[in-house]
């Protein structure tokens, strides 16, 4: 059996019909899936998944792929190409990296990644990432109560945080409604938001997600959520950013300014 990055990475570089990637790929992520040799021509793969094992999500055809590196610098190699924003050839690059340095850089290395996995967990109140239970922000009796701010991630948080501006509490989403992606509700935060608004006594829910379609959607359906609950929300400003420029404008974001002008 293939390990799921292996399928992972098979799955992007494989021409598959888009909804079964959506399925098989979500899947890889949940991680109830297995992957079987069909054993009847090389390199013909099934997908199913571990709950319905005779069902088959999708197949991945293809000679698989001669191995230049071992395995084990291989194997590096794949997993490292799982992080977002790396690529086969940075991955390839970084392992090589890896391989010609001192050891205790592997080391330093391998027992951070433990560590952040052993220690870093949700904080079981706004669900962004503490070593305390609960965060920092939610333990802190200075700040006010009654306002919520919901973010997409614990990064949309941080720079928050930096403005100074913001002395509420949070809720992290960790991510937004994507249909095409197979994002729905569910893989959100959202059934805990409720549950929050229905715990807490909140006044005000400023949705804080990105000006993206994505973040549109998402602070648009929390919106609708909210409409019967006399709770106010307020979305943040979009537009024109400072020293910006309005020639060098999209017309998007200009129509956005306009709307969301403010009286002097
Ligand atoms: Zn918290």
């Amino acid at each position: 059996m293939l390990s799921r990055a292996a399928i992972s990475s098979q799955l992007s570089a494989k021409p598959i019909k888009k909804k079964s990637y959506l399925r098989a790929n979500r899947a890889v992520r949940s991680g109830v899936l297995t992957i079987k040799d069909t054993g009847q021509k090389q390199g013909v793969r099934l997908i199913t998944d571990y709950q319905q094992p005779t069902q088959t999500i999708c197949t991945i055809r293809g000679k698989s792929k001669m191995k230049i590196y071992p395995k084990s610098l291989e194997d590096l190699i794949v997993q490292l190409s799982r992080l977002p924003g790396i690529g086969q050839k940075s991955a390839t690059r970084v392992a090589l990296y890896i391989l010609r340095s001192r050891k205790e850089l592997a080391e330093a290395l391998a027992a951070s990644l433990m560590e952040v996995k052993d220690k870093i967990k949700f904080c079981p109140v706004c669900f962004n990432f503490t070593d305390n239970e609960p965060c920092d922000i939610c333990s802190d009796s200075n700040r006010a109560n009654g306002v919520l701010c919901v973010v997409e991630g614990p990064g949309d948080q941080i720079a928050i945080e930096e403005t100074g501006v913001f002395n509420g509490r949070y809720h992290v989403l960790h991510g937004v409604l994507s249909p095409l992606d197979g994002v729905g509700p569910e893989d959100l935060k959202i059934g805990e938001f409720m549950a929050r608004l229905e715990r807490e006594r909140i006044n005000e829910v400023v949705l804080a997600t990105n000006p993206t379609a994505q973040g549109e959607a998402t602070a648009h359906f929390l919106a609708d959520l909210l409409s019967d609950k006399g709770i106010k929300v307020t979305r943040i400003a979009m537009g024109v950013p400072m020293g910006g420029d309005l020639k060098y404008m999209d017309s998007m974001t200009l129509r956005h300014s306009f709307k969301s002008r403010i009286e002097v």
